[in-house]
C-alpha cells in the first residue's frame, strides 16, 4: 500500500532503530501504546509544539506524550524550574518545599482538602483504591467496561485479560460507560462489599451523556460508595478539570501527566477524612507513631516533577484553558468538515483539547460501541497524517502552544489523507463512504 510504502521510505533510521530495539525490548520498547504498525517512529526532541524523529523529520506533536505537555515541549518556565532544581540535586530524600506548593495549588482548584503524589498515574489510582478500601473496609472495586486505569491487576479494561488471578478477578465489577441505569442497578446490588467506584468523567473521546455523572454521583452518595474520577487524561479539560467542566465532584480524584510538567507523576486528592488511614498519629515522645496505611516509594513527589508541574500549573490560568479548548474545537469542526466534503463519515468525538477520529459511522459512547470503529483504518490514518508531518497516535490532543498555522496544516493532512485513504476505505469498509 502506497501509504505504507512512503512510511517506510520517509523513515529508514526509525526503522533500523525499531528492528535492534525488539532484539532487547519486547515489542520494541518499553510502553506497549507505542507500539504500531509497521514499526514506530524513534524521536529525538520536541520544541514548542513539534517534534523531530531520528530521520529529522520534522513533524507537528498532536500526541505530547499522550496528552502530557499541555504546554508543549521545552517551555522556558518549566525548563527554567527544572533546571533550578536539577542544579539543587534530583533527589534529596526528605520532603522538598516545592511538594506542598503544587499540592495547594492543585487542591484549591478541586476544593479538597489533601493529596498524596506518586510517579505515575497508575499508582495514583493503585493507591486511592488501596486507601478506598482501607477507609470503607470492602473489598470491590466497580469501574466502567474497557476504562483504562493503568496497568495493573485489579483494573483490567475487559473481564479475562491475560495474567489476572481469578481471585483478583472476582473483586472488579464492570457496568457501561455511560449506562445510566446499568451503574444505578450494579451500585445498589452491591453498595455493602463496594469499596469504590472508579469512572473516567470522559473516557477518552467519549464525552459523558447528559446525566450520566450525576447519576453515578446521586447513587454512590446514596449508598455511601466513595467515587473517584480518574482525571490522569482529564484534568487537562478544564482549569478545575472534568468535573470542574461537568459540575460534579467525586470523593478522590486521581491524576498524572499534566501536573509534573513531562516529568514521571501521579497524585490523589480527597477531602480529609478519606486520607485518615494515611495520617499519622501525633503522640508525645518518647512514644512513635505510624499511619495505619503506609504508602512510600523512592520517586514519589521526585523533586523535578513537583517544581516543571508547579510551572506548568502557574502558567495554565482560566483563559489558558479556553484558548487550548477553542483550538480543539477548530480542530473537531475541520476534521467533520473534511470528511463530510471527502463523503466519508467517521465519528469525531473528545472535548476541550482532546480529540480523536473513530473509524466507524455509529454514535461512539461506551465500550461496546467503539468496538465498531475500524482499527486497520485507524492506523492507516495515523500514517497518512505522519506522512504529512503530523505526529498523531491514540490520544490525539492540541497544547497551548499548537498555532493556528500548524491546525490549518492538520486540517489539510487530515483532508488529503482521507482522500487517498478512499479505495482503502471501500474496500474494508463501504458503508463509511456516502
Ligand atoms: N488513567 C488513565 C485514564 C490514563 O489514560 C492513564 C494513562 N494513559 C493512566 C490512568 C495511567 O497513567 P500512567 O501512564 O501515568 O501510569
Amino acid at each position: 500500500m502506497k501509504i505504507v510504502e512512503e512510511y517506510t521510505s520517509k523513515n529508514r533510521k526509525s526503522m533500523q532503530a525499531y528492528e535492534k530495539a525488539k532484539t532487547l525490548l519486547p515489542a520494541g520498547n518499553t510502553r506497549s501504546a507505542l507500539y504500531w504498525q509497521p514499526f514506530p517512529l524513534c524521536m529525538r526532541r520536541g520544541e514548542g509544539s513539534h517534534i523531530w524523529d531520528v530521520d529529522e523529520n520534522e513533524r507537528i506533536d498532536l500526541n505530547f506524550n499522550n496528552t502530557t505537555l499541555i504546554l508543549g515541549h521545552n517551555h522556558p518556565k518549566v525548563v527554567a524550574a527544572a533546571s533550578k532544581q536539577l542544579i539543587n540535586g534530583t533527589v534529596l530524600g526528605a520532603a522538598t518545599e516545592t511538594e506542598p506548593r503544587l499540592a495547594e495549588e492543585i487542591l484549591g482548584r478541586l476544593g479538597a482538602d489533601k493529596m498524596r503524589f506518586t510517579p505515575s498515574g497508575t499508582e495514583a489510582n493503585m493507591q486511592a483504591l488501596r486507601v478506598a478500601r482501607a477507609y470503607t473496609g470492602r473489598p470491590l472495586i466497580a469501574k466502567c467496561l474497557g476504562a483504562y486505569h493503568g496497568s495493573w491487576d485489579a483494573v483490567p479494561m475487559t473481564p479475562g485479560s491475560l495474567g489476572v488471578p481469578e481471585a483478583v478477578e472476582a473483586s472488579t465489577l464492570y457496568f457501561p460507560y455511560n449506562d445510566a441505569e446499568a451503574a444505578q442497578t450494579l451500585i445498589r446490588r452491591r453498595r455493602l462489599e463496594l469499596a469504590a467506584v472508579i469512572v473516567e468523567p470522559t473516557m477518552r473521546d467519549m464525552t459523558p451523556k447528559p446525566g450520566f455523572l450525576e447519576a453515578v454521583r446521586e447513587v454512590t452518595e446514596e449508598n455511601d460508595v466513595p467515587l473517584v474520577f480518574d482525571e490522569v487524561i482529564s484534568f487537562r479539560v478544564s482549569h478545575g478539570g472534568a468535573q470542574g467542566l461537568y459540575g460534579v465532584k467525586p470523593d478522590i480524584t486521581t491524576m498524572g501527566k499534566i501536573i509534573g510538567g513531562g516529568f514521571p507523576v501521579g497524585a490523589y486528592t480527597s477531602k480529609a477524612g478519606l486520607m485518615s488511614p494515611l495520617e499519622a498519629p501525633e503522640v508525645e515522645l518518647p512514644q512513635v507513631s505510624s499511619p495505619a496505611l503506609g504508602f512510600s516509594g523512592t520517586f514519589n513527589a521526585h523533586p523535578l516533577a513537583m517544581a516543571a508541574g508547579l510551572a506548568v500549573l502557574k502558567e495554565m490560568k482560566p483563559p489558558a484553558y479556553e484558548k487550548i479548548a477553542k483550538t480543539g474545537d477548530e480542530v473537531r469542526s475541520g476534521l467533520k468538515k473534511a470528511l463530510e466534503e471527502e463523503g466519508v463519515k467517521a465519528h469525531v468525538g473528545g472535548v476541550a483539547s482532546l480529540f480523536s477520529v473513530s473509524w466507524t459511522d455509529k454514535e461512539v459512547y461506551d465500550h461496546q460501541s467503539s468496538q465498531s470503529a475500524d482499527r486497520v483504518l485507524f492506523n492507516v490514518f495515523n500514517l497518512g497524517m505522519m506522512n504529512r508531518g503530523v505526529f498523531i497516535l491514540g490520544h490525539p490532543n492540541v497544547s497551548a502552544v499548537t498555532k493556528k498555522k500548524d491546525v490549518e496544516h492538520v486540517l489539510d493532512a487530515a483532508r488529503e489523507t482521507v482522500r487517498e485513504m478512499k479505495p482503502l476505505i471501500g474496500d474494508r469498509a463501504p458503508h463509511l463512504l456516502a
